[in-house]
């Protein structure tokens, strides 16, 4: 279905929980407790149904996420039941890696295809003041999802100047080792009162100036190894990808998603507060009542997102769904 902008909206990003096992900087505030999770989160069923009434308006491609959404039981069967719906063509999953070493493997057999993992630093200690976990876990994880034959598996890292800026040609090249695109990601202002705010912005350009002191980045027409808005580029035997969230004009230009949050709420943009409740409907059992919520969330699709207006954060990245 399009979105008034003439935008194919195909995408959905399936938050699971607001609940994690790290507490990045950029994404959990300090003190941040979460809701409760059988009181707020809505169910495995809950969740398919949803899904299922989305492929009836054409979304195709879908990721878990969350908080971190390998802390909820139920992942697999979520997962695996939602690989079985007719509609769903791509199914991905976005983790901290931390838990993979158990759980890449049912994850594969349940469907999932993709799996992008949060890697902010190749330095131990740079890794554990950003998100408070354990760098052997994640790589750990790594190594499980190399091993358990993904289609693609993925590398991010938030960029955070005067934190892991250094970290960047090390990422690059450990993602080139292993077979895996990294992409660079703009910090978004989603954590609110938190150590890390716009004066550790570094951009894209910034990232691209850093690489290009130690090798050619070179433009590719490769297929996109995902269905976000990552640009990629060779570099050595590898491919960066950078997301521009911030700085680039034409971001907003090609988004194709919506995101549905733990708690029951689509919302047409991360960078606008606007989301539209799916809990009554879902306890309406009336025809249609879900494809009527989905669509009225494509239709309230803003253009462009507002981070560069000063934008106040009324919920954190971890409750809304990376
Ligand atoms: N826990 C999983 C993980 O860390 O990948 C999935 C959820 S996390 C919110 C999804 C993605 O959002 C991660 O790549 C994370 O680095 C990114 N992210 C979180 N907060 C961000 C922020 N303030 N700006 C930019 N990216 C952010
Ligand atoms: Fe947890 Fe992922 Fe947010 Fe880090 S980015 S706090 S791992 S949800």
């Amino acid at each position: 279905m399009k979105d008034s902008y003439q935008r194919e909206i195909d995408y959905l990003r399936v938050s699971v929980t607001d609940r994690c096992n790290e507490r990045c900087q950029y994404c959990m505030p300090k003190g941040y407790h979460g809701w409760a999770e059988k009181a707020d989160h809505l169910s495995a069923d809950e969740i398919v149904r949803l899904v299922e009434a989305s492929t009836h308006l054409g979304f195709r491609k879908f990721r878990l996420t969350g908080g971190e959404p390998l802390v909820r039981r139920d992942i697999v069967e979520i997962a695996e039941r939602m690989w079985l719906l007719p509609g769903v063509q791509t199914l991905g999953l976005s983790t901290n890696g931390v838990m993979l070493k158990e759980l890449a493997q049912p994850l594969k057999a349940a469907g999932v295809r993709s799996i992008n993992i949060s890697l902010d630093a190749m330095d131990e200690a740079i890794y554990r003041q950003l998100t408070g976990g354990r760098w052997e876990a994640a790589m750990e994880g790594i190594g499980a999802a190399a091993a358990a034959g993904f289609e693609v598996v993925k590398l991010n890292c938030v960029m955070i100047k005067g934190v892991n800026d250094e970290q960047i040609v090390p990422l690059a090249r450990f993602g080139a080792a292993m077979g895996m695109p990294v992409r660079f990601i703009e910090l978004m202002p989603l954590a609110p009162g938190g150590p890390v705010d716009e004066r550790h912005f570094f951009s894209v350009k910034d990232a691209m100036l850093r690489l290009r002191e130690y090798g050619e980045l070179r433009p590719t027409q490769l297929r996109r190894p995902g269905h976000g808005p990552a640009r990629y580029y060779q570099y050595g035997r590898g491919l960066v990808g950078f997301i521009g969230s911030v700085t680039c004009d034409d971001f907003c230009l090609s988004c194709n998603k919506l995101r549905l949050t733990a708690d029951g709420k689509l919302r047409p943009c991360l960078g606008q507060h606007g989301e539209v409740d799916v809990t009554k409907a879902l306890r309406e059992n009336r025809r249609f009542a879900l494809e009527q919520v989905f669509a009225q969330a494509i239709q309230q699709k803003p253009e462009n997102h507002s981070f560069a207006e000063n934008f106040q954060v009324q919920r954190p990245m971890t409750a809304i769904g990376g």
